[in-house]
């Protein structure tokens, strides 16, 4: 063989096989070998499992995505290259033109701008509801309607939405339902197990957990998945497998995580909360957020972002803010380190004072992603930059 050759082909195969690798290797290959043309037509005729191309199927994300099915109690799962991806390839699947997506008007920016700016391009309308009307969610169902989309608890004010009330009347009307469950991850909120067709997770947050990795997941029935899988194939958003590895190792310590995002975030809640530079904690644990009750209906955890109102608005937040030393300011939540970010800053940036008010969001807030860090430096750091 000439070297060419030999630096190609050699050594790609394992030469021992007797035994097998403990966790999931990186099969970080673009396509499948296959031995003959037989093998070929009886993979696409279904009686011959194997893999034909990755952006179809690669071993490396069907092992995250058994991993992410037991752990939303669903059938089947699907990773994306992102949270949008998720959504993006859900909704494009789903709907077609003169459908209707009803949408919380309180939701992720990213899926408000693509309902909102990239779907009607499409011919497909949408109905955006407040959280009141959401309330009676039989009200927001027309005869167009053909998924309800919701997220529970909302950014940044974690108010929160009964989730089989909404499901009950989604499946009374013959409509599907999607929830994304990114604040609260399938630890603290089963949706499907209350009803809900479709889950959807940013895994760029708590799946991950790592602030490593960018992704998305659905969960549902396979009845649900196929013909979203189908779609995936075609928009081609599909998870590369390094980042499937990564998001497969920090999904084993899953339930650990959330379970210390859970008692961090209560005890740092319960510390701001009658602050003497604080005007108010939202925090679905605590009894004074307004939706408490829901929440600890159907959460069997708080989950980890808490949000507080500085006193002296946009100036006192933006100082303390600035003066914080363990918590990070950047955008995105859900890791092990702690991280503060701004509304008015981020996801609500730009908007009036009427929009504002209408969001729920004041000029003074922020918003905490509580990290596993030692609680009492969380407090601390809390404290001293509200000094
Ligand atoms: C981050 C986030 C998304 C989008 O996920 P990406 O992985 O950034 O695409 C969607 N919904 C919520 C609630 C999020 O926090």
């Amino acid at each position: 063989m000439g070297r060419h050759t030999d630096l190609i082909h050699r050594g790609e195969r394992p030469a021992k096989t007797g035994s097998t690798a403990l966790t999931t290797p990186i099969y970080e290959t673009a396509t499948f070998v296959f031995d003959s043309a037989r093998d070929v037509e009886r993979y696409q005729d279904g009686s011959f499992p194997a893999y034909l191309y990755s952006r179809y199927e690669n071993p490396t994300l069907v092992a995250v995505e058994e991993k992410i099915a037991a752990v939303d109690g669903a059938e089947q799962s699907l990773v994306f290259s992102s949270g949008m991806a998720a959504t993006s390839t859900a909704m494009f699947s789903l709907l077609k033109a003169g459908d209707e997506v009803v949408c919380a008007s309180a939701i992720y920016g990213g899926t408000f701008h693509l309902i909102e700016h990239l779907l009607t391009h499409f011919g497909i309308e949408r109905r955006f509801v407040s959280l009141e009307a959401l309330a009676t969610p039989a009200s927001v169902i027309g005869p167009k309607t053909k998924l309800v989309w919701f997220e529970t608890p909302i950014n940044p004010t974690l108010r929160c939405v009964d989730i089989r009330a909404v499901a009950q009347a989604c499946m009374a009307a013959g409509v599907l339902s999607g929830i994304d469950n990114t604040f609260a991850s399938p630890i603290n909120q089963q949706p499907l197990a209350m009803g809900i067709d479709l889950s959807m997770q940013s895994a760029t947050k708590y799946l991950n957990g790592h602030s490593d990795v960018t992704g998305g997941v659905l969960s549902g029935t396979r009845a649900m998945l196929a013909p979203i899988n189908k779609t995936r194939r075609l928009l081609g958003g599909v998870m590369d497998p390094l980042p499937a590895y990564a998001l497969s190792r920090g999904l084993k310590t899953l339930p650990l995580r959330v379970a210390r995002h859970n008692a961090n975030a209560m005890a740092v809640a319960h510390a701001l909360e009658g602050h003497a530079s604080i005007e108010r904690v939202y925090y679905p644990g605590l009894s004074s957020h307004p939706d408490h009750a829901i929440a600890a209906a159907q959460m069997s955890g708080f989950g980890g972002m808490v949000c507080v109102d500085v006193k002296g608005g946009q100036p006192g937040a933006y100082k303390a803010f600035d003066r914080l030393k363990i918590f990070q300011r950047a955008a995105s939540l859900g890791g092990v380190e702690s991280l503060c970010s701004l509304p008015v800053l981020t996801s609500q940036y730009g908007l009036t004072d009427a929009e504002l008010e209408k969001a729920g969001v004041t000029r003074g807030m922020m918003r905490l992603s509580i990290g596993l860090e030692d609680p009492e430096d969380l407090i601390g750091d809390l404290v001293q930059a509200l000094r």
